[in-house]
C-alpha cells in the first residue's frame, strides 16, 4: 500500500490550573487503544496518533517525530505542524519558545530533534556534515527574517530552483556546529519575534513561525565512490497561527483583516493537505500558490516529504467550539 503523505495527530492537554480554580470541565476523552478522540457526549473522531492529558513530551516526540528525523538523515523532507487555538499547547508541543529554561522533560519537539540530530552527526564520522538554521515569520501574508530585522520584507522572495526546490531569497541561513548554537538562534529569533509589537501574545498568535533546519552530507573522500552524490534535506518545524475563529475575535478593521489573512493561510493549507490526501491525487491540482505558507513549504509537503500535522486541543468545555473546529479540520487533512 502507498504510504499517506500526512499523518495525522491530536494532543488534548490537560485542563490549567486556572481553568480547574474556575471550575471548568473537561469534554474531550481519548479512547483507549482505540485511536479516537471524542468530543461532547458522542462525537467521535479517528487519528494516526491520538495523545491524552497524560502524554510526555518525550512520548509524543518518540511516536510522531523520530521516524521524520531518521528521514531527514536519509534525504527526504520533513514537515512537522502545530495547528489549533490559542492556548491549545502549539508552542509547547512544537518546543520553540523558553528553551534554554524549560526543564529536560518538558522540552518540546525542536530541541528533542536538534539533539538527536547532532547525535546522529556524531555516529556518522565518515560523513561531512553541514547544518543550517533559518527562521522566518508570516504575518498578514508578509514575510520577516526573525534571525536578521535589518532585511525588510521586501527582499524577501519565495522561488522555486531548477530542481524544484523551494528557497527563499534573501533569508539569512546560520553554520552551526553544535546544539546549543542552534538553540540560542533559536532563542534571538523568538526575542525578534516580539519586538516591534506592543502585544506580543496578540502578535505570535496571528503570525506563522516557520524553523528551518537544512543538512548538506556528503562522505569523506575516503569513503567515496562515484555512485555517492551529495544530499541535502530540510526539516521545518511550524508553529502555526492561533486558528480562533472571526466571529470569536469579533473585530473590526485592521483586526479584522488581519484574522481574515490568517485564516486564508490556515485554510490553504487544509486545502493542501487535504488534496494530497485525496486517493486521486495525481490528477488532482494541488493549490500551494494560494498562501505564503504553503509555498514555502511546497517542497516538504507531499511528494517524498514527510510531514505530520499536530492538532492541539484545550479539553475545557468553554473551548468546545473551537475544539470541534480543530477536530473537523485535522479530520479532513487524513
Ligand atoms: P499555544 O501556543 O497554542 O497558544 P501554549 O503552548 O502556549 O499554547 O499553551 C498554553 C498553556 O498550556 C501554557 O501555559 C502551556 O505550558 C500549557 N500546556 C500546553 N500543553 C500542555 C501539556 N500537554 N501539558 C501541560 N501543560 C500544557
Ligand atoms: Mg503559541
Amino acid at each position: 500500500m502507498e504510504e499517506i503523505p500526512v499523518k495525522v495527530a491530536v494532543r488534548v492537554r490537560p485542563l490549567l490550573s486556572k481553568e480547574i480554580l474556575h471550575n471548568h470541565q473537561a469534554c474531550v476523552r481519548l479512547v483507549p487503544n482505540a485511536k479516537q478522540v471524542i468530543i461532547g457526549k458522542d462525537h467521535a473522531f479517528t487519528f494516526d496518533f491520538v495523545f491524552g492529558k497524560n502524554s510526555t513530551q518525550e512520548e509524543v516526540y518518540a511516536v510522531c517525530i523520530k521516524p521524520l528525523l531518521v528521514s531527514l538523515t536519509e534525504g527526504y523532507n520533513a514537515t512537522v505542524f502545530a495547528y489549533g487555538q490559542t492556548g491549545s499547547g502549539k508552542t509547547y508541543t512544537i518546543g520553540g519558545d523558553h528553551v534554554a529554561s524549560v526543564a529536560v522533560d518538558e522540552r518540546g519537539i525542536i530541541p528533542r530533534a536538534i539533539q538527536e540530530l547532532f547525535h546522529h552527526i556524531s555516529e556518522h564520522r565518515n560523513i561531512n556534515f553541514r547544518v543550517k538554521v533559518s527562521y522566518i515569520e508570516v504575518y498578514k501574508e508578509e514575510l520577516r527574517d526573525l534571525l536578521d530585522l535589518e532585511t525588510s520584507m521586501k527582499d524577501l522572495h519565495i522561488r522555486e530552483d531548477e530542481k524544484g526546490n523551494t528557497v527563499i531569497v534573501g533569508a539569512k541561513e546560520f553554520q552551526v556546529e553544535c546544539a546549543d548554537e542552534v538553540i540560542s538562534l533559536l532563542e534571538s529569533g523568538n526575542a525578534a519575534r516580539h519586538t516591534g509589537t506592543t502585544q506580543m501574545n496578540e502578535h505570535s498568535s496571528r503570525s506563522h513561525a516557520i524553523f528551518t533546519i537544512s543538512i548538506h552530507q556528503k562522505q569523506s573522500a575516503e569513503y567515496q565512490n562515484a555512485a555517492q552524490d551529495s544530499i541535502t534535506s530540510k526539516f521545518h518545524f511550524v508553529d502555526l497561527a492561533g486558528s480562533e475563529r472571526v466571529a470569536k475575535t469579533g473585530n473590526t478593521g485592521e483586526r479584522f483583516k488581519e484574522s481574515v489573512q490568517i485564516n486564508s493561510g490556515l485554510l490553504a493549507l487544509g486545502n493542501v493537505i487535504s488534496a494530497l490526501g485525496d486517493p486521486k491525487r495525481k490528477s488532482v491540482h494541488i493549490p500551494y500558490r494560494d498562501a505564503k505558507i504553503t509555498r514555502i513549504l511546497k517542497d516538504s509537503l507531499g511528494g517524498n516529504a514527510k510531514t505530520v500535522m499536530i492538532t492541539c486541543i484545550s479539553p475545557s468545555s468553554l473551548d468546545f467550539d473551537e475544539s470541534l473546529n480543530s477536530l473537523k479540520y485535522a479530520n479532513r487533512a487524513k
